[in-house]
């Protein structure tokens, strides 16, 4: 497969918790992301579970009227996490091949607060866009600065010279959900950039 070029946003992944966290505002949050979704004509690619966040996003964006895509595996449809009420659901094997599959249904990635799942779908969703693989927008909605540590490991990352600045700027951040939607409309391919630094082994 060739690489996947940006494309007008019709489709979003959203990458959020199987848990609904400690803070109202997340999951305020993703209910405002379904809703702003649905509103605007745009559909939602999720990992098909009625569990935690991503389930108030799927039920808001429903409930509004919109288009939601479910991409799970097997196993966990039949462990009866899978939402029942989706638009489209799409049952696969292997974890590898639901991360593949959302990818390739979405034109553009948000995520919202989460755990492992989501920082291992954000990362690699940005590691594809650094291997050029596709080139799609990946923002991140850092409600109540959830994201901050993350943000600041990435910086310390840039500063090591383990991570170009080119590459680094890939990730789009906004303080909530319309922040974000917003920044992935406006989102425009980057000029190409070095992707590596190419230093010479440092010394002791
Ligand atoms: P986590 O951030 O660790 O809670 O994991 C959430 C992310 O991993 C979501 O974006 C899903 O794609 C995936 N995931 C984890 N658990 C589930 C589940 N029970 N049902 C569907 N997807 C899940």
């Amino acid at each position: 497969m060739g690489a996947q070029h940006a494309r007008p946003v019709a489709r979003v992944c959203l990458f959020c918790g199987a848990n609904v966290g400690a803070r109202a505002s997340y999951a305020q949050s993703a209910r405002r992301l379904g809703e702003v979704l649905a509103a605007r004509g745009l559909a939602l690619v999720y990992g098909g579970g009625s569990v935690g966040l991503m389930n108030e996003a799927a039920n808001s964006a429903l409930a509004a009227g919109g288009e939601v895509i479910g991409v799970i595996t097997r196993e966990l449809m039949a462990r009866e996490v899978g939402h029942a009420g989706l638009t489209r659901m799409h049952v696969v094997e292997t974890m590898h091949e639901r991360k593949a599959l959302m990818a390739s249904l979405a034109d553009a990635f948000v995520a919202l607060p989460g755990g492992f799942g989501t920082f291992d779908e954000l990362c690699e969703m940005l590691t594809w866009d650094q291997l050029g693989i596709h080139e799609k927008p990946v923002v991140l909605a850092n409600v109540e600065g959830f994201f901050d540590g993350f943000l600041a490991q990435l910086d310390r990352a840039v500063e090591d010279r383990l991570l170009t600045p080119a590459n680094r700027a890939m990730l789009d951040v906004a303080a909530n959900v319309d922040g974000a939607i917003d920044a992935m409309l406006r989102w425009r391919a980057p000029p190409p950039a070095p992707k590596w630094f190419r230093d010479p082994v440092p010394q002791p």
